[in-house]
């Protein structure tokens, strides 16, 4: 006679659901820590199977994995996750794939309809004055396969202040005509590669859906039970 031993597990955390003191198992506009968010994903997935989970579950889920997160900027720190909103066959929901931004030394976070939005929301609280950064025009070949350019070092050196050449600070490049992500851990000191349609005003409309949950939140933690399309 043969168990299934996880299913057993599970039944068990089914039953003590009630006990759960975590990040909540669904949706949530609420701020929790990168390690919270974690732990409830792997929750849900546990108590109900991983299989499609991001789309079943609405959940935050880890999203991208940059250098920023151990590196920082100063003493912030970036984490990144995202989350689908799409409704469930059959079912109505509010749709959407929300990004979300976490400092968690000082618990903000921000919430945008697109990567884009989330990482610039981030950077105006790690990094003022980073709009203010001289763009890397097209003409300077940045990479190639092993890395940045002598070229674009030099660049680079030339333009960019010595304060803003330090562990974590991004860097800002004009791509042409597409290649408008943010790219994190690309700068020469581990920080992002902002596309310069972040500070030309052109944006990343083309990237953006609209969800139904404020465009951005940030600030400080407030707990409240939130649920979103379930
Ligand atoms: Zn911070």
């Amino acid at each position: 006679m043969a168990f299934d031993f996880d299913e057993l597990a599970r039944e068990d955390a089914r039953g003590r659901l009630g006990e759960w003191a975590g990040a909540p198992l669904h949706f949530t506009t609420d701020y929790y820590t990168p390690p919270e968010l974690d732990a409830a994903y792997e929750r849900w997935c546990f108590l109900n199977n991983s299989f499609d989970a991001i789309r079943r579950s609405h959940m935050w889920h880890r999203f991208s994995w940059g250098a920023e997160e151990e590196v920082g900027f100063e003493t912030h720190r970036i984490a990144m996750f995202s989350a689908d909103l799409g409704p469930e066959r059959g079912s109505e929901g509010p749709g959407g794939v929300p990004h979300l931004a976490v400092c968690e030394p000082c618990q903000w976070y921000a919430i945008g309809s697109s990567e884009n939005e989330a990482v610039e929301a981030w950077r105006d609280h790690a990094v003022p004055g980073w709009r203010e950064l001289p763009v890397i025009p097209a003409q300077i070949r940045v990479r190639n396969e092993k890395g940045l350019t002598g070229l674009a070092r030099t660049w680079i050196e030339v333009n960019y202040a010595p304060q803003m050449r330090v562990p974590g600070a991004p860097i800002i490049t004009e791509r042409e005509p597409t290649g408008t992500r943010h790219v994190p851990g690309r700068s020469p000191w581990g920080g992002y590669d902002l596309s310069s349609t972040a500070v030309s005003g052109a944006g990343s409309s083309e990237e953006t859906v609209d969800i139904d949950c404020e465009p951005i939140e940030a600030g400080s933690p407030a707990r409240t039970d939130t649920a979103i399309g379930l």
